[in-house]
């Protein structure tokens, strides 16, 4: 690891001042995809029709692994680095609020070591950096599986930044997203209203039928909606046309689909009584996490043997000084406590509350629950046997996409984090190197929990990225 702290740390801080949104984080892309080649790493840039997209693979035979590097950010998040209070970026009005910066970075850290574990040892393996654009509301890991990008791994090994140490587990939930446009006929809205037919009332309209439906679906379902267009400004026209983008969550893909279509039904009755047209775009969509208890072993074992970052004073301080603009925010929804419930989240966010930096990794149990949120590492891990760990970079309970978190992103806590989360992917994969019966079980686990189905991409065929799409 000292080989590359330096190296590790300029990249991160690189990748934090670009601040590139899904699908354009080109310079980022490419500042990860230099350092591979540099290192001696075959790099294929421009995947699945994503420019961003690459991989960088080095070794040789089984087990391959492959780690999973982020590296989007976040609009409307502009924030200078190392300060306690909301200050937007000059030339910028993109932050890394979701910190993917590290998140990438740690990945690049841990291919590095691990190719280095694979030369010295002699052994046989091969590492496979997978760089995935456009986490945030591009699902571009769902593009990659489409394009078998995953195909040829035996595991797959990530990790996210938060406010604790702990493994990811449970089942994160399936997605899918679309716009709802209407058109209708504008018309004066006082002299000649009889002419008019309301693309905004269909909206209305559609919003209310989806409210309507919420009594209807099981708890655990989602349903988002936000109008994207309303038509205009002038309350005097009737508004020829409008949209409304939905975002629709369940466990499992095919309750998705099941959901999507009721509420383009409720969309179709809006467009039926209001005399309009409506136009589905079918936007983006992503699986279910699917977990491995074995992969979850494995990474807790590496996050236990790996010692956990040493804070000083000055880096502790200005912890607590971030803490202190959040005193409202409940820890308990830190991305480190979603697996824990009961008493024990509760003691948990208890410590959170009081501690600057988490200094312990929380016990780990596999756990068969769904958790609220989604993520595009669900359709990774619906082609290959996949974990993941939260690691500490920031002070337990930071809301994640905040500006708080983009200020930590480059600071002493956050980089020994990212260090860490490193050397706990890399020695993972040593573990997998020297023991492929790890990928073997791994595996079985898989088959059972998938029963032996192919993966099926829940985007359809012919919706390609999105690459329009503001974050
Ligand atoms: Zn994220």
């Amino acid at each position: 690891m000292e080989d590359y702290k330096q190296l590790l740390t300029k990249l991160n801080e690189t990748i934090w001042d670009y601040a590139e949104l899904k699908f354009c984080e080109h310079h980022s892309a490419q500042a990860m995809a230099d350092v591979m080649r540099d290192q001696g790493f075959e790099v294929e840039m421009g995947l699945a029709g994503m420019d961003t997209a690459f991989t960088a693979k080095a070794g040789a035979g089984h087990p391959v692994i492959g780690l999973l590097a982020e590296f989007d950010a976040l609009s409307g998040l502009s924030q200078c680095a190392n300060v306690v209070h909301p200050c937007p970026r000059e030339g910028t009005g993109n932050g890394h609020g979701c910190g993917h910066n590290l998140l990438g970075t740690a990945s690049v850290g841990a291919a590095l070591m691990l190719r280095d574990y694979l030369k010295e040892s002699g052994r046989s393996g091969t590492v496979v950096l997978v760089g995935c654009p456009a986490e945030e509301g591009g699902s571009g890991k769902a593009y990659l599986a489409r394009a078998g990008v995953f195909d040829g791994l035996d595991v797959a090994l990530t990790w996210h930044p938060g406010g604790g140490n702990a493994v990811m587990t449970g089942s994160m939930q399936a997605n899918c997203q679309a716009y709802f446009r209407f058109k209708g006929k504008s018309s004066h809205a006082a002299a000649a209203p009889y002419l008019g037919r309301s693309a905004l009332d269909a909206v209305e309209l559609m919003n209310v039928g989806a409210n309507y439906m919420r009594e209807h679906i099981e708890p655990t379902d989602r349903l988002h909606y936000a109008v994207t267009d309303t038509g205009g400004i002038s309350p005097n026209v009737v508004q020829n046309h409008a949209e409304v983008i939905y975002l629709i969550r369940s466990t499992d893909s095919d309750k998705v689909k099941a959901l999507y279509d009721r509420v383009c039904k409720i969309a179709q009755g809006a467009a039926l009584m209001t005399e309009t047209q409506v136009e589905i775009v079918f936007d983006k969509a992503c699986s279910n996490v699917l977990s491995n208890s074995v992969l979850e072993q494995l990474l807790y074992d590496s996050m236990c043997a790996v010692p956990l970052p040493q804070y000083t004073e000055q880096e502790l301080e200005f912890a607590r000084a971030i803490k202190e603009t959040y005193q409202d925010v409940d820890p308990g929804s830190d991305l480190s406590l979603l697996g824990v419930t009961g008493a024990k989240k509760r003691q948990l966010s208890q410590r959170y509350r009081e501690m600057p930096m988490a200094d312990f990794v929380v016990e780990h149990q596999h756990q068969d629950m769904n958790i609220p949120g989604s993520s595009d590492v669900g359709d990774c891990s619906h082609v290959v046997p996949t974990a993941q760990f939260v690691g500490a970079c920031f002070t337990p309970g930071t809301p994640a996409h905040s500006w708080q978190m983009v200020a930590q992103g480059k600071s002493g806590t956050a980089v020994k984090g990212m260090l860490y989360a490193a050397s706990v992917l890399a020695h993972a994969g040593r573990q997998v190197v020297d023991d492929p019966q790890i990928a073997v079980r791994a595996r079985e686990e898989f088959i059972r929990e998938t029963e032996g189905k192919p993966y099926v991409c829940p985007i359809p065929p012919e919706v390609l990225p999105n690459m329009n799409a503001n974050s």
